[in-house]
């Protein structure tokens, strides 16, 4: 858990002990250079980010991680019904609630798809919890989103309230393809089972739910209660069991 911002970067310290200054004065001759915090986590610098082709000398590496979908519920049918500005403040508060709760539990914030995000655990910070670490993110997302729901209503709308408004996620774990891929448009980002289980999951959570499958709770099984159901999940042949959390 990472509560202030960090002065140097918590990749390079961990995985190469570089001292990489990300703020104040002596980050400064680093920037000339392009090294500066990185968007997906501030907390990691640019280097990181690169770390595949400069450092790892792969394009993809398969390493153990947290993949967490966060969904924000209700946007589509909004979009149709306020202002534009509405719907940009609620996507704000709703990508600032993901980014400093991932950042704060030391996660990657790989990507944001509209009303969606993406984030990843155990890299470049590696975290022997990154399970936990997931769920708490995805708890402090909720919470605050949850602090935050009347004042969002008022804003939208009470006519749109039913609409209703409100955040699913989905989390998975395991051995997971991450690296960059594309030879037009380089992407980097996260691919395999792990990642498709936790969008699935993110799908099937309701408004306000968290979702984990059995290989987050087996990992974090003090902080998940329950014996779970079984969803039919696109993609897969076979039930999954999910547990809320
Ligand atoms: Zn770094």
């Amino acid at each position: 858990m990472t509560p202030e911002p960090a002065t140097i970067c918590l990749g390079c310290w961990q995985q190469l002990h570089l001292p990489v200054p990300l703020r104040g004065p002596l980050s400064v001759p680093f920037r000339l250079f392009g090294i500066r915090p990185s968007r997906m986590n501030p907390n990691t610098c640019t280097i990181c980010e690169m770390a595949f082709t400069r450092v790892m000398k792969a394009r993809a590496v398969t390493i153990d991680a947290t993949v967490m979908f966060a969904d924000l519920r209700g946007y589509t049918a909004l979009t149709q019904s306020i202002e534009r500005q509405e719907m940009m403040s609620l996507l704000d508060t709703f990508y600032d609630d993901c980014s400093a709760a991932i950042w704060r539990y030391d996660g990657l914030l790989n990507k944001t798809l509209g009303d969606a995000v993406l984030a990843i655990f155990n890299f470049p910070v590696k975290q022997p919890d990154h399970a936990a670490q997931a769920l708490l993110a995805a708890r402090a997302i909720q919470r605050s989103f949850a602090e935050k729901h009347d004042q969002l209503v008022q804003a939208i709308g009470v006519k749109n309230a039913a609409i209703g408004i409100g955040i699913g996620i989905g989390i998975d774990c395991g051995q997971t393809n991450f690296g960059e891929f594309g030879h037009a448009h380089r992407d980097l980002t996260a691919i395999g089972t792990v990642v498709n289980r936790a969008a699935r999951a993110q799908a099937a959570a309701k408004a306000g739910e968290i979702l984990v499958t059995g290989a987050v709770r087996d990992r974090i099984g003090d902080l998940v209660s329950g014996d779970g159901s079984d969803y039919a999940l696109k993609g897969f042949e076979q039930p999954v069991r999910l547990f809320s959390a």
